[in-house]
């Protein structure tokens, strides 16, 4: 329901946290974050408000410069912490966010599990993330533009992996993305609030493009991994 993510120089669970919360009218059922810690990848979820996130943040802090976080509002699997984005790999490399339904998940959830994959959650999210590791082969972004042609649906996606450790990639298809644009620092959220307070500039991704964000820049691409170039649109008005 409600994406943020962050790579820069602040602390990442204060941008992604906060973010989330301007996007909170959107109404949503659990909330989680994943960080890149030191190299590590470290996922944080929970059932509920916000706040239920941030108290258990307080027992299991997540520190780290890059990030993604969601707020879901469920369509395939109950509200619980196992259902909660973000959702893992077997191998614990990717991460990733996803607004939308896959509307093919049955078909690929089968086939990833006979290929060994295991599902820890009911959600049609999950089978993105299996897909990931699965079809990875070292390039972060042609692995993302295999995953795209695999889905069939709609989504704004969000994935990052200990492997790009500088690096998110933002595809959307159907589901709003926008990318903030800073210095230094670049951002991704689903709708424009959230980050409003570190950026006016922004680009607003159409159907059918993905973003490779970086701290020090953001390049787009088609669905086919061939670059766009973007104009930036300068937000004028207030949240
Ligand atoms: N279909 C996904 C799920 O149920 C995403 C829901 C959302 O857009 O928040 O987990």
């Amino acid at each position: 329901c409600g994406i943020v993510g962050y790579v820069g120089t602040r602390d990442v669970s204060q941008v992604v946290i906060g973010g989330l919360r301007k996007l909170e009218y959107r109404g949503y059922d659990s909330a989680g974050i994943a960080t890149l810690d030191d190299g590590k990848l470290r996922v944080v979820k929970s059932v509920g408000r916000l706040a239920n996130l941030e108290e258990k943040l307080l027992h299991e802090p997540v520190q780290g410069h890059l990030g993604i976080g969601h707020t879901r509002w469920a369509t395939h699997g109950k509200p619980s912490d196992e259902n909660a984005h973000p959702h893992q790999d077997c191998s614990r490399r990717f991460a990733i966010v996803h607004n939308g339904i896959v509307e093919n998940y049955l078909a690929l959830r089968e086939e990833l599990i006979s290929k060994g994959h295991q599902f820890k959650s009911e959600t049609d999210t999950e089978v993105v993330v299996h897909l990931i590791e699965e079809l990875f082969n070292g390039d972060f972004l042609q692995t993302m533009v295999q995953v795209g042609k695999r889905l069939r649906g709609a989504y704004a996606l969000v994935a990052m992996t200990k492997d790009a450790p500088g690096t998110i990639i933002a595809m959307r298809k159907a589901s709003p993305l926008i990318v903030g644009l800073g210095q230094g620092e670049n951002f991704v959220a689903s709708d424009i609030p959230a980050i409003l307070e570190y950026t006016r500039n922004v680009y607003v991704l159409e159907d059918g493009e993905m973003a490779v964000v970086k701290a020090d820049g953001v390049q787009c691409y088609s669905l086919d991994g061939e670059p766009v170039s973007k104009e930036v649109y300068a937000v004028t008005w207030d949240a």
